[in-house]
Order: structure tokens, then sequence, then C-alpha cells
């Protein structure tokens, strides 16, 4: 590809992203397709033989992309923690593949290395965390974690681990059961083994139990075992819950353990001025994973992981392979899983730049408060039951008048009925919900990590929710 068509073909493609973006509050959420219909859209085509013109392949790729996706992007999308993506993210991996520096090594990148780490120092900065901390980009929330989970492994499972391997030994982890999976990911990829996790059960604000920590570890010591690290979860996945990290931090201090938070969902909450005192606790941390891909808008992929000792990433992950820069100077490949690394540092970069930390807490202040009336918009409506508010993420459920939840014929009914509007409302078009299991319930649950959703959206929601309920309670009835 010739500059000169590079040069017209990328400006018909911004000029075509530009409408996209404009069009997207008109477009539906999701497509409510079939996997059949869309597998079909491509066809059952063997591999090309021969080449085609990159023009038209570029604007079949959008027309496909633009016809058949889920819009996280859109104003009423409110699934998962899956954020609208800021549109300056998108030139920046556009710039970032186009220069395409291998950010393994700094030879290979030195300005994309250094606007790495000044990316690092200042998501630290914006948390509170130690601007000298040590840390890297990768590709999300799980692999942040896996990173802090690895260094803290190293840095309290004794010296001989690195070469030993883990030997039988007894160790344990410590986590509330709202954790987020990765966690079991963790300890059965890394030789821990999932029973090596201690389940702390929860208050009724779905906040890990300190007491019941504290005595867990207090069983495990006695029985011989070897309480290594505990996980702090700020901003957990299912209601936003922020666990007593303050309280944790002195537990995991007076017990030699290595406390890591999951911040990947709420850690960006504690720039707020008015952040909870727990969150601010975050600074207490021994690593602490965050995700610039949810509240910072980057467009996926992107990950941070920090860690407060700057040296124990190298303790961790350095080799020194005769083929691959080993110097002093700032090798990423030394400090994190991969070898290769492509450039998600720069839209994040420009984007803290763009926003500043004042934007910041502006826009995730906003999406706390549309959360809060969508809350309270829910509580106001008849047939739908408010259950969990915290962060940007309200759950509730439909409850029509003529059903009292507390039997268990009658939970199984209002089970399904939700389950059966989470579907309708996911192949409808009009938003998008996910589930969470809330005391035992199936819950809606909407999270507002978008710049673009407006009162008159999270407004709206709670009365398509009884549109959608009455229709499925219809289709119940009818169907018996
Ligand atoms: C999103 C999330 C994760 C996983 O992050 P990914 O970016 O999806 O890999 C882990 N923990 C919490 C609390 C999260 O919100």
């Amino acid at each position: 590809m010739s500059p000169d068509e590079f040069r017209e073909l990328g400006h018909h493609l911004v000029n075509r992203i530009a409408d996209f973006l404009g069009s997207l509050p008109g477009r539906p959420v999701a497509p409510g397709e079939s996997r059949d219909a869309v597998k079909a859209l491509l066809g059952n085509r063997p591999l090309p033989e021969r080449g085609e013109a990159a023009g038209p392949l570029l604007d079949r790729a959008a027309d496909l992309l633009f016809d058949h996706s889920t819009f996280n992007g859109h104003p009423r999308f409110y699934g998962f923690i899956t954020s609208s993506a800021a549109p300056l993210g998108a030139l920046a991996d556009l710039l970032a593949a186009a220069v395409n520096p291998n950010v393994g090594a700094w030879d290979l990148s030195p300005i994309a290395s250094e606007i790495e780490a000044q990316t690092v120092s200042w998501i630290a900065e914006l948390i509170g965390y130690p601007g000298d901390a040590g840390g890297l980009l990768v590709s999300g929330g799980n692999m942040a974690n896996f990173v802090c989970f690895l260094a803290g492994v190293r840095a309290r499972g004794g010296a001989g681990l690195r070469t030993d391997g883990l030997r039988g030994e007894p160790f344990r982890l410590y986590a509330s059961k709202e954790t987020h999976t990765w966690l079991e990911k963790a300890a059965d990829l890394f030789g821990l083994g999932t029973d090596a996790i201690s389940w702390i059960e929860t208050d009724g604000a779905q906040r890990l139990r300190v007491d019941a920590l504290l005595s867990a570890i207090e069983t495990d010591r006695r029985a011989g075992k070897k309480p290594l690290l505990v996980v702090g979860t700020a901003g957990s996945v299912s209601t936003g819950a922020i666990d007593p990290l303050r309280e944790v931090a002195g537990i995991a201090r007076k017990n030699d353990l290595w406390f890591h938070v999951d911040g990947a969902y709420g850690g960006f909450a504690a720039a707020l001025p008015d952040a909870p005192e727990d969150l601010k606790a975050i600074a207490l941390a021994d690593s602490v994973a965050v995700d610039p891909h949810k509240w910072l808008y980057a467009p996926l992929e992107a990950g941070c992981a920090l860690v407060r000792e700057a040296g124990a990433l190298r303790k961790t992950f350095r080799f020194t392979p005769p083929y691959y820069p080993t110097d002093e100077k700032l090798n990423y490949h030394e400090h994190g899983m991969q070898n290769s690394r492509g450039f998600r540092a720069l839209k994040v970069w420009l984007a803290l730049q763009d926003v500043g930390r004042e934007g910041y807490v502006e826009m995730i202040g906003d999406d706390i408060r549309l959360s809060k009336e969508m809350f309270r918009t829910v509580a106001e409506t008849d047939a739908l039951e408010p259950l969990t508010q915290a962060l940007s993420i309200a759950t509730f459920r439909y409850v029509p008048k003529d059903l009292t939840p507390g039997s268990p014929a009658v939970d199984r009914v209002l089970d399904e009925l939700n389950a059966e509007i989470l579907v309708r409302m996911q192949t409808g078009g009009e938003a998008f919900v996910s589930k969470a299991i809330v005391s035992g319930k199936l819950a809606l649950r909407a999270c507002i990590v978008n710049f673009r959703t407006s009162l008159e959206d999270v407004r709206a929601l709670p009365a398509l929710v009884v549109r959608l309920g009455r229709e499925a309670d219809r289709a119940r009835r009818d169907a018996r």
C-alpha cells in the first residue's frame, strides 16, 4: 500500500467512523440476531487464494461491524462493566499500530517505553497510589490481577519458589465470595490450586467480613498452613461493593500477607474527592489492578498492574535470554508476562492529558449520580423491587403485583421472569443490562461506565423493564 493509497483509504474510513459515532444513539444497542444468522453473513468461504483490493474490504468490514455489533458505546448500554470507548483512543490505536513499536524492550521502543512509564505513574497518581510504584499496561483486569498475584506469591512465598516450584507448600489465599473469577483462574494456572482459596463470607452489603477473615487466618495458622495473600475488591463486579480495605490492610500487615486490591472496576473512583474512606485505602495495598478500558474509557484492551515495591516485578518476571536486551534500561519484558508487546499505553496517555484529573472526576462522578438516579426511579416504579446501589451499579428486579416473594415456588417464578426480561432486553435492542445474583435472587443489573448516558436514558430504563416484564409474564401465563 503506497502512502497515497493509505491516505485515501484512511480518510474514507475515518469519515465513515465519524458518521457511525454520530449515529450510535439511533442504532439498536444489540443486533438481536442468532448465531446462525451472523455466521451466514460471512458465508462458508474457504481461505481466499488471491488477494483483493483493500478499499472494498475495509468498506465491507465496516458495514459488518456497524450493522451486527453490540455497542458498548451506546448511551443505553448498561451491561457487564464494559465502557464506551473514547474516540481519541481509536486514533491513538491507529497511530500506535502505524509506528508499531515493540514495547517489550527499551531499545525497540525508546519513546513508547517512556510514555508507558509516565502513563503508569499518572495512573498511580490518579488513584492516590505512590507515583514511583512499579507497573505496566496489560490487556485487562484479569491479566493485571495475574501480574500482581504472581508478584505477591513470589515476594511472600520464599526464596526458592522460582527454581523449586511450589513443592506442595500449604499456601493460603483469602478473598470474599464476591471476588471476580480471575482469582480461581490464577490459583489454578499458577499451581496453587483453587482449594488454596478461603472464600470469606460477606456482610449484608456484599463486603468481605473482617471477623470471618481473621478467624480463617487463625484457623489456617493453627493447622500449620501458610497464609500468603489477601485480596480486597474495590468495586465488586456484581454490585459495586467495596471491601473494608483499610481494615484488611491492617490485618495483612499484622499477618505478613501480601495485600492485593482488585480495583479493575472501582479503582479509578478513588480519584473522587468524596470517595469512600475504604476506596482511598487502595493506597495501602502492596499491589493494585485497575482497568483503563473501564473508567478511563480506553478502547479495549487496556489493564494496568501497579506494585508498590517497584523491583518486585523484575524479581518475578526477569530472565536473561541471550537473544533479548537485558540491560538496565526499562525493558518491559522483564516486568510482566508478555515478550513482544504492543503500545497500549498511548491511548491512555493521550486520554489522561485530553481529559485531565478534573475531567475524570467529573465523568466518573456523573456515572455514579446517574446510577443513583436510576435506582431512585426504580424505587418509585410499581412492580420493580430495588435491591442494591453502589458506585455506578444498580440492581433490581421485576415483581408483578400478584406475586409475593418469599416462598420457593414464587421465588423460582420471579427468577424465571427476570431471566426472560434479560433475554428480551438483550435481543430487543432498546437497552442492554446484564444480571447478578443478589442474596440468592436473580437481579437485573445496570452498570453505567458511559460518558454518553444521560438522565433521560436512565429514567427510561425502569419503564422498559416493566413493559418487558408484563410481556414475559403474559407469555408465561399463556404457556400454562
Ligand atoms: C472487569 C473486572 C475484572 C476483569 O477485568 P477484564 O478487563 O475483563 O479482564 C476483574 N475484576 C473486577 C472487579 C472487574 O470489574
